[in-house]
């Protein structure tokens, strides 16, 4: 199935007939438990000499088929499927850290990331270190001896920036610590992380991979290819785990250590589990990926451009934008496109933004993006509500910005919606 191209992998990698029903499409497995064919199969599958299925909290045979495909279109060994996004972060950072260790950090990422990474992490003893990943001396500087790795967006969000997965990657693996990255805006279909050198690539399957704004979940895909053994930050995967009676999971499972890790010990543990309808709404949406992302970037392109052009906007971050000090990068790292999610600046600023918000018609004001539908929000007062003033410009969430999810609807419609929210704004802000 691997030397499949992304087109066919998409709709068939992971699945087959149902061996019992010959259902074609894969059925939801609606069952918390699996009976063991005998005594010893059921202690062959606790000892991980079998692989099969023994509760739902661990594996599903729904979730498995998601996992080998997100797997798959990633061109990674493993995956592990969870509840959602932010579950997938913690799933990813688990085997990795202890109190005291570090990762190092872009301060380009999604708002409840910077939370999490800022705060809650913290309640573990773990920290994180933000630097600007434009500066490959600045990300250099900040490992450390207990860094545990290095975490960036891809296309990151809100604004759509590209990070230069291949640079940073080379950072982190000449200081032997992981490079994770969270793909959600990209896709596998515009990055594939893992060919820049990533070991680990996250996604919130809750934007485009299910596409249509229905279910929350997350995924943790890993490349197979980091030597946990190399030196001795990881002792979970390179040491006897004491959490599954002292398997050493780098020299048991080799290339799958990390996914059979996240499954019998992170999942086992953290309970983070995604449930079997979500997986199969994913599934469904997986199928269109590319099609989805082809119409995403060309819409975003249009609608971007267009924006550039209107007189009430300051500026416009999309990538794509020949005028972006991003498009080098760009048509580097994601040359099909720089995605469907960016920011536009207001002359007027943070009142313009919001009567612009307040007047969109066909754009949905929605804390969500990846959807089939566009979707807007003003970050400022949203989603990096909780960030100090000096966060929010860091990451791209100033005041006088608006964030645009571009769906796959007619661009010229979306045009003409975007053209009377802005006129109302503005004609808003004269008459005051
Ligand atoms: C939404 C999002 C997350 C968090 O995912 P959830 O499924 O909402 O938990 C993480 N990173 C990015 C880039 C996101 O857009």
């Amino acid at each position: 199935m691997t030397d499949h191209r992304f087109d066919t992998l998409q709709v068939h990698a992971g699945s087959r007939p149902d061996p019992a029903t010959g259902a074609r499409q894969t059925p939801i497995y609606q069952s918390t438990g699996y009976v063991f064919r005998d005594a010893d199969h059921a202690a062959a599958l606790f000892n991980l000499q079998e692989v099969g299925f023994i509760y739902s909290r661990l594996t599903n045979p729904t979730v498995a088929v998601l996992q080998d495909r997100i797997a798959a279109l990633e061109g990674g060994a493993g995956a592990v499927c969870c509840s959602s996004g932010h579950a997938a972060q913690i799933m990813a950072l688990f085997p990795l850290m202890g109190p005291g260790r570090n990762i190092v950090v872009s301060t380009r990422l999604y708002g409840g990331t910077v939370t999490q990474f800022s705060q809650t992490i913290r309640r573990f003893g773990w920290s994180a270190k933000f630097v600007d990943f434009d500066d490959l001396d600045a990300v250099r500087d900040a490992i450390d001896d207990d860094t545990r790795a290095v975490f960036g967006e891809a296309i990151a969000n809100p604004g759509g920036w590209i990070m230069d997965v291949r640079a940073i990657a080379d950072v982190a693996d000449a200081a032997g610590v992981p490079l994770i990255i969270d793909n959600t805006t990209a896709t596998p279909y515009l990055v594939r992380p893992i060919e820049h050198g990533a070991t680990l690539v996250v996604h919130s399957t809750t934007k485009y991979l299910t596409g249509n704004g229905t279910v929350t979940g997350g995924c943790v895909v890993d490349s197979g290819g980091f030597d946990w053994a190399a030196n001795d930050k990881f002792p979970s995967l390179s040491q006897p785990e004491p959490a599954y009676h002292g398997t050493v999971f780098a020299e048991t499972f080799g290339p799958m250590a990390f996914t059979f890790h996240g499954i019998a010990i992170g999942l086992r543990d953290l309970g983070m589990t995604m449930n079997p309808q979500a997986a199969h709404y994913t599934l469904l949406g997986i199928e269109t990926l590319s099609l989805r992302m082809d119409r995403h970037v060309r819409n975003a392109e249009t609608i971007a451009a267009w924006l550039e052009g209107h007189p009430a906007v300051k500026a416009v971050t999309y990538a794509g934008l020949p005028s972006s000090p991003y498009k080098v990068l760009a048509d580097k790292v994601c040359p099909k496109g720089a995605g469907a999610l960016f920011t536009f600046a207001l002359k007027d600023g943070y009142d313009a933004c919001v009567r612009f918000i307040d007047n969109v018609k066909l754009f949905s004001h929605v804390a969500n993006l990846g959807d089939t539908r566009s979707l807007c929000i003003h970050s400022a007062s949203t989603t990096h509500r909780q960030l100090q003033a000096e966060q929010q410009i860091a990451a791209g969430a100033a005041p006088d910005v608006v964030r645009l999810s571009i769906g796959i609807e007619d661009a010229d419609d979306l045009i003409a919606d975007l053209d009377q929210a802005l006129a109302k704004a503005a004609g808003a802000m004269a008459a005051e």
